[in-house]
């Protein structure tokens, strides 16, 4: 059953555009709410949290972001730290405008638009999951196009940067794998998404570990993700991961680009695609298919891409009862003020999922990262 036809908005974030998705009252929740939430806290402290969406713009500590900002002299609009703190996060949980999301990524690309700003906020991005919410399965997705000042830094310096700030991390805490995505953007020209996928390649062995796409379509019109069909190919072909931007909100035309990515350019994974609860087919093909989507549900609220918890839960008893693989994940827990922690409380306590769903989505996050195990060395 296709839930009616959604008014489009504003579009979002780079990850994210606004709109009211997802069948509403079409699913009767059987779910109480007012799970125990002692069961989660035990759950995120004890096991190891794998976190796979996340957004390099969106996960640095503000105080930090305040420091490389600084550091590199960077003419902010304002010399309050709280003032700062509002503007490149979502401030008190209410609804933004477009251009008020847009400021968010705005300053967040520009204070990490060097070698040195881009080494330090993987780095912190990396420790700081481990020793807040014991992630030990990490992947942080950037476009590096948006933080080399329009081809002033180059693009090389960019991304072997996010890679020595993932040594670095790793050196530190040996006991996380962590990986980098390169995005394309819906708004760039094909030959600039080969760049990307190019270079994601060029730096495969290195910690790359996948390639996605994101961003605001040009003049709210659909996206042809057949174009990029050669560049997901051949980052395929080179061993990488392939995850996809798409069902995040669009209504209708947001189901159809679902089905266009699921039927053409078959990815690993999907990020967000809740759209896809609408549509029992969808579902049927990202199962069979093994697809699994990231599913971020503060950002969806905070974003209007899902109207109220009630929708999330509805939206997640969907996917179980279908069997749509997916895992949980925070978008970017910073500039959306959640945690990995918070995002398994939130779908307990509002009974989307029960303690072994949690378990499950969370071991399908381990299970579906594109990095691989890493082996390491020990001396004695
Ligand atoms: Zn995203």
């Amino acid at each position: 059953m296709r839930p009616a036809a959604t008014r489009a908005r504003a579009p979002l974030v780079q990850c994210a555009v606004v709109s009211r998705p997802v069948a509403q009252g079409a699913v009767v929740a059987r779910r109480s709410v007012g799970y125990p939430q002692v069961v989660t806290r035990q759950l995120a402290r004890k096991t190891p949290l794998a976190e796979l969406h996340c957004h390099l713009g969106g996960a640095v500590t503000p105080a930090i972001m305040w420091g490389i900002a600084h550091a590199q002299g960077i003419r902010l609009p304002t010399k309050d730290y709280w003032e700062f703190r509002d503007m490149i996060t979502v401030s008190n949980r209410r609804a933004r405008s477009f251009d008020g999301y847009l400021q968010l990524f705005h300053w967040t690309e520009l204070i990490q638009s060097s070698p040195i700003a881009v080494e330090r906020a993987v780095y912190e991005v990396v420790g700081g999951a481990y020793r807040k919410n014991n992630v030990t399965t990490m992947e942080l997705r950037f476009n590096p196009m948006k933080r080399n000042r329009g081809g002033e830094r180059d693009l090389d310096h960019i991304i072997l940067a996010a890679i020595r700030g993932l040594d670095l991390a790793s050196l530190e805490y040996p006991q996380v794998r962590a990986g980098l995505i390169l995005m394309m953007d819906r708004t760039f020209d094909l030959r600039l998404n080969e760049i990307i996928v190019e270079k994601a390649i060029g730096w495969a062995s290195r910690g790359v570990v996948g390639v996605d796409i994101a961003g605001p379509r040009l003049g709210g019109a659909r996206y042809d993700y057949t174009q990029i069909e050669p560049m997901v190919e051949a980052a395929r072909e080179a061993g990488l991961g392939v995850t996809i931007h798409v069902g995040e909100e669009g209504g209708d035309m947001g189901r159809e680009e679902i089905g266009e990515v699921v039927e053409r350019l078959r990815p690993d994974r999907i990020g967000h695609g809740i759209l896809a609860a609408g549509d029992p087919e969808l579902m049927q093909a990202i199962r069979e298919l093994g697809i699994v989507l990231e599913l971020c549900p503060t950002s969806n609220l905070l974003t209007k891409a899902l109207p109220d918890e009630e929708a999330i839960r509805e939206t997640m008893r969907r996917f179980v009862e279908h069997g749509v693989p997916f895992t949980i994940a925070t978008d970017g827990p910073e500039m959306m003020r959640t945690h990995l922690r918070d995002e398994l409380e939130l779908l307990a306590r509002i009974g989307a999922l029960d303690e072994d769903e949690l378990r499950e989505a969370n071991a399908r996050g381990h299970a579906a990262a594109f990095r691989r195990p890493l082996r390491v060395a020990t001396t004695a």
